[in-house]
């Protein structure tokens, strides 16, 4: 079953306390299509300048993924800035180019309107409308949101959310949309906004899913050294929609599989800068971390069982 995913394709230039790099692929989609890729057909919806560059073409068409609605424009590709303080979970947005993404109004290929998985990442609502809009009948869709778009675009955003099944945002986020401090009632207040499942991302501090009668909750896998938190949210979305996506349907427990496998690969992502270490990724390190998490998490596991 096919999943569509419409976000930034971008360079991004990043800081963080292990160094940096300038002009490296990023963006949402990247991160969400080199996640989802693992599980299920993947197929991008994103505009990209005269500057991008071959090597990035050849990085997607070799993971299988789709990037025949990726439109080349006249201009300079999405760019990003950001600089991560010592606390990985505070970033600063140094600059921020729209470029070619800038008036993007995206008309989906026939295939990809009968797309039964949808992935709205964080761009304006008004585009996640456009694109949504454009899908027939979709089975499960996914929107992420930020900051940006709940102060200036409130009401835009509301009426998105009438139409999503799960809404991602992390814990910041979570709590300015709600206007509650406290995560719990912000998750149970968004739940009331029209999304099935609400998922907030909290970082180092793993995942909390909020649905209409039970909560989970999943740390994240610790890691001793994390290089570059970019693109973990897009990530774990990416994984997540794709076990949805290979399983074609969705219950509680595909649900929380999907939350643990996004949990996996976001891990991976963090590793290194830019998209490297999802891009060099295979099934087995993904299967292998999976199983590990498994156990890490398993309070009832055999092995500490008394004869
Ligand atoms: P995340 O760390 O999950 O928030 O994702 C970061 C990625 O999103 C980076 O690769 C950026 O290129 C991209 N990004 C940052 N700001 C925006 C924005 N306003 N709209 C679209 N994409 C963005």
């Amino acid at each position: 079953m096919s999943i569509v995913v419409v976000g930034s394709i971008g360079y991004d230039t990043v800081e963080t306390t292990h160094g940096g790099v300038t002009d490296a692929l990023g963006g949402s989609a990247s991160f969400f299509a080199l996640a989802a890729r693992f599980f299920a057909p993947v197929s991008i919806v994103a505009a990209v300048g005269t500057d991008f560059r071959a090597e990035d073409w050849q990085l997607f068409r070799e993971r299988s993924i789709d990037v025949r609605g990726m439109v080349q424009l006249d201009g300079p590709t999405f760019r990003w800035h950001g600089r991560y303080h010592e606390d990985m979970n505070i970033r600063d947005t140094v600059s921020l180019a729209l470029n070619v993404f800038e008036g993007f109004k995206p008309d989906l290929l026939p295939d990809q309107k009968r797309a039964d998985y949808v992935f709205l990442s964080n761009i304006s609502p008004e585009l996640q409308a456009h694109v949504l809009a454009q899908v027939a009948s979709p089975r499960v869709v996914v929107a992420d949101t930020m900051n940006h778009w709940i102060v200036n675009d409130r009401k835009e955003l509301m009426r998105l959310l009438l139409k999503v099944n799960i809404l991602t945002l992390n814990d910041e986020e979570a709590r300015l949309l709600s206007g509650e401090s406290n995560l719990v009632r912000a998750g149970r207040a968004i739940l009331k906004m029209g999304p099935a499942t609400v998922l907030v991302k909290r970082g180092e501090y793993g995942v909390l899913k909020f649905g209409q009668d039970s909560m989970f909750a999943v740390p994240a896998w610790p890691l001793e050294e994390v290089v570059d938190p970019t693109g973990a949210g897009d990530t774990f979305a990416g994984a997540l929609m794709g076990w949805i996506a290979r399983i074609g349907r969705l219950n509680e427990s595909i649900l929380r599989t999907g939350i643990v496998y996004g949990s996996v690969l976001a891990s991976f992502a963090v590793e290194q800068f830019s998209v490297a270490r999802l891009a060099a990724l295979t099934w087995e390190d993904v299967e292998e971390r999976y199983r590990a998490f498994i156990e890490m998490t398993d309070s009832h596991h055999s092995r500490w069982m008394s004869p």
